[in-house]
């Protein structure tokens, strides 16, 4: 829960001293309240301030990361609505393999795991874990099959099992990995909390009620364990949907700690689309991570495309780099388009110029991610502002073309642009990026 600045007061030695550079302790206060400080900076802050001041700026859903280099991340949310601020870290999406799948299927699917790559709005999305579920009795096949999904995905993986002697031989093998260890084994948080610290893995607390969860969440906190997962054991895409969002409303809104920590849920209903409805209420509804039964491109593809949608921040416009981009492999003479750097513009932009067949250059001006008629209105795409990315480019002394293509709804600039881009021609092109082939094929490419 933040604190006020006169919460924070209390905590501070109240000499005034200015040494942290501002005029009296409630200065100081003020600014920490607003985070636009940090409290190493006061000299005389006690220990016990630095600890209330650290637990008051830990965000209500722990972050855990995984992976060698701890690159993924789930947890860290601050917010139960996008809106209100932003969402944190992605749903991590896991696809699962059993030891009891053919060897050709599992190969299969850990070959898959490892090439898929999805494009989005440059972005290349992946799966980012994998899943080693024992159904069999044999615990060294079970162990050898998770060194080999770390071995062929690398991956950091989630290790689960029932037998306790299974998961502990699986997860020495893939020591250093800081994967998942995951048993619904009453006994194993004492059995297997220790190992977990010793190989750098965290153990997902599993339980079949939430109160049973919370309760077992508030017995490790009080142990001083600070990192771990909860796993709510249910097939009912209901009662995940409403387990999720009460642990959720209660870690953010009523700053209940228990509940504070990242989710992870198997999905396994037995049927493609509950799978994948399960997999979207997941994305949608605070689940933190996502076991996929198993690896489907046509499952992958949209539920990737829908968390891409989920998580991009509402605060900052998702963008491309300024610069002059080729599409095709245009010669000095293609024709060159201008269009902005919101992401989503470009890439229409460029595919359907692409698509049309020919091959040109792209100018695209630092417009802080906006769309066209948004850009437009704030200033930031006029024909001064083209015209001098244009020049600082040096494009003209690259290219011998000197006709470029504007988007329709900035067709009033046509003129002015020309007026700046002495000997350029202006062509006016088509309001929507759909109808660009057709201008392309009647306008330019003759
Ligand atoms: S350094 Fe500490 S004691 Fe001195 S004014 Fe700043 S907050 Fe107060």
């Amino acid at each position: 829960m933040a604190l006020t600045g006169l919460q924070i007061q209390k905590l501070l030695p109240g000499t005034n001293c200015k040494e942290c550079g501002s005029n009296t302790c409630l200065a100081f206060a003020m600014k920490l309240a607003g985070k636009k400080a940090d409290i190493k900076e006061c000299p005389y802050a006690a220990d016990e301030a630095k600890q209330v001041l650290g637990l008051a700026n830990e965000p209500p859903v722990k972050t855990i990361a995984f992976g060698p280099d701890k690159k993924i991340a789930a947890g860290g949310e601050l917010v139960l609505y996008r809106h209100d601020k932003t969402f944190v870290n992605r749903t991590v999406i896991a696809v699962n393999v059993n030891d009891t799948d053919t060897p050709e299927k599992i190969e299969a699917t850990l070959h898959a795991i490892k090439e898929y790559v999805l494009e989005r709005v440059g972005e290349s999305l992946t799966v980012e874990m994998v899943a080693v579920t024992q159904l069999g009795a044999d615990h060294k096949a079970f162990a050898s099959l998770a060194e080999k999904a770390r071995h062929i995905t690398g991956r950091p993986l989630i290790l689960r099992s029932s037998s306790l002697e299974a998961i502990r031989e699986a997860s020495q093998r893939i020591a250093g990995s800081n994967s998942i260890i995951c048993t619904p084994a009453a006994e194993s948080v004492e059995n297997l909390l220790p190992l977990a610290v010793e190989l750098g893995h965290t153990l997902a607390v599993s339980a079949p009620d939430l109160d049973t969860l919370a309760g077992k969440a508030s017995t490790l906190r009080e142990a001083g364990v600070s990192s771990f997962l909860l796993h709510f054991e249910t097939h009912s895409n209901s009662e995940q949907l409403q387990t999720n969002s009460i642990a959720r409303r209660s870690a953010i809104k009523d700053n209940f700690k228990p509940l504070g920590f990242p989710f992870l849920h198997f999905i396994d209903t037995g049927n493609p689309m509950d799978d994948t409805t399960a997999a979207v209420t997941e994305i949608t509804k605070y689940g933190s991570i996502c076991v996929l039964p198993g690896f489907d491109p046509a499952q992958l593809s949209p539920l990737l495309t829908l968390r891409l949608n989920i998580f991009t921040d509402p605060q900052k416009p998702i963008q491309v780099e300024p610069k002059v981009y080729a599409v095709g492999e245009p010669a000095p003479d293609s024709a060159v388009f201008v269009t902005t750097n919101f992401s989503l513009t470009f890439f229409i932009v460029s595919g359907e110029i692409e698509n049309s067949g020919i091959s040109a250059w792209l100018v695209v001006p630092e417009c802080e991610g906006m769309s066209v008629l948004t850009a437009w209105a704030a200033g930031k795409f006029s024909a001064g502002s083209i015209a001098k990315f244009i020049k600082e480019t040096n494009l003209e002394e690259k290219i011998t073309s000197r006709r470029i293509v504007i988007p329709g709804y900035v067709a009033q600039i046509s003129g002015e642009l020309e007026d700046s881009l002495p000997g350029w021609k202006v062509l006016v092109g088509p309001e929507e990026a759909a109808d660009l082939e057709g201008f392309i094929k009647s306008y330019v490419a003759v």
